[in-house]
């Protein structure tokens, strides 16, 4: 069922031992379809974990709920003998900025690459912190050269950690993450990947790619809603991470994980959001990680064909695309804000390029808990409109 109850009908689910037997749905309406790239559609159960009854963040049942959502990360991807997780409260950049600042030890240096907004979010988190820095500068949507990667290392022994965007939300584009995860081990790097938009939309291998840290959050290919994100990373990076100053109060990733692992917490987290996440941790369990990003990967290919048929242009050529979001140029005569306004009407929202980006394409999520009759419907909305 892809209803969704109004604002007061919302406080008409079932509580347990809160009685809202007095709230009636008023009227049902079908929801509206988020196709930007997070957050994302949720299942109403995901919504329904929302529905809290007050309680203090110091009290066991948040401490076990925290236990079991840092467990059921790694057990979501299959990686529980290598890694360990940490949670912290905001929206993704939030663990971005946490794995960054927490990662590089005193005197060596980060290779940034940077293709879209997300790789330059990182660049820029540098420069706050004052590292040093070796940046691959390419045009958004380009796909960086491993060549010029591996001339970066070799020259440049100074570089501990070398960080990538996996999939760069600012066009679509998945970049190569096992190769620059080969040349980061072959060199001796720590490597660490902001997957926030392509973990559990994307296949990510574990087993095969060195990955050392990897950050996400709960908003996008994971269903849950914002407010929580996380770092997953090797246990047998914990004694180097130790050994880092700490450089910020809020956002210290060994301070977080310490108090995590003895069931406690340093601030007040998100509570909802924690809540969500975790049901929507068990949905992904059961879904498993594997059938999402095959569901998320059949769901973009029919968009893909309606879009071709539409005979739209992709910004991204094939083979480079995520299958989380495509960007699209919009049609001759065709205003961003127009399409939208035109679609929102029907109940779909699209999003918009970033920068540059802004006035010539728009941009296509399929993450989310959407189904194969909403896409069929947008596509049919969009056909009358382009
Ligand atoms: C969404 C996203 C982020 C985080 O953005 P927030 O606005 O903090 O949620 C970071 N990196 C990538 C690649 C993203 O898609």
């Amino acid at each position: 069922m892809n209803i969704s109850f109004c604002t007061h009908a919302r406080t008409a689910v079932n509580l347990g031992s809160i009685s809202t037997t007095n709230l009636q749905p008023i009227k049902l309406m079908p929801r509206t379809v988020l196709l930007n790239p997070g957050p994302v559609n949720v299942t109403d159960k995901v919504r329904q974990a929302l529905m809290l009854p007050d309680l203090c963040h110091r009290e066991k049942e948040f401490s076990d709920l925290m236990a079991a959502i840092r467990a059921k990360l790694l057990k979501a991807f299959d990686i529980e003998e290598h890694y360990t997780s940490v949670l912290v409260s905001g929206s993704g950049t939030a663990a971005l900025e946490m794995a960054v600042s927490s990662s590089l030890s005193p005197e060596r240096s980060m290779l940034v690459i940077e293709n879209g907004v997300y790789g330059e979010r990182i660049g820029k988190l540098c420069d706050i912190y004052q590292f040093k820095r070796h940046t691959l500068k390419l045009g958004w949507g380009e796909l960086p050269n491993l060549e010029k990667i591996e001339n970066i290392l070799k020259q440049n022994p100074d570089i501990e950690v070398v960080s990538l965007v996996h999939h760069e939300t600012t066009t679509g584009l998945l970049n190569p993450l096992k190769e620059v995860g080969e040349l980061a081990r072959r060199y001796k790097k720590i490597f660490l990947v902001d997957a926030i938009s392509s973990l559990a939309g994307d296949e990510v291998d574990f087993e095969s790619c060195p990955i050392d840290i990897v950050v996400g959050t709960a908003n996008k290919c994971l269903q849950g809603f914002p407010g929580v994100s996380f770092v997953l990373f090797k246990k047998n990076e914990l004694d180097r991470l130790r050994n880092i100053p700490q450089r910020t109060l809020y956002f210290n990733m060994v301070g977080y994980h310490k108090a995590q692992e003895a069931g406690g917490l340093l601030f007040t987290p998100a509570i909802p959001a924690h809540y969500a996440l975790d049901v929507a941790l068990d949905e992904l369990i059961e879904e498993t990680v594997a059938g999402r990003v095959q569901r998320y990967a059949k769901a973009a290919q029919f968009l893909r064909r309606g879009f071709h048929d539409m005979s739209l242009e992709f910004l991204i050529p094939e083979g480079w695309r995520s299958n989380c979001l495509t960007s699209l140029r919009l049609p001759k005569g065709m205003d961003y804000d127009r399409l939208h306004s035109a679609l929102k009407e029907n109940g779909f929202v699209i999003y918009a390029g970033q920068g540059n980006l802004s006035d010539t394409i728009f941009r296509v999520a399929n993450m989310g808990d959407i189904t194969d009759e909403e896409f069929k419907r947008f596509l049919k909305v969009l056909k009358t409109l382009c």
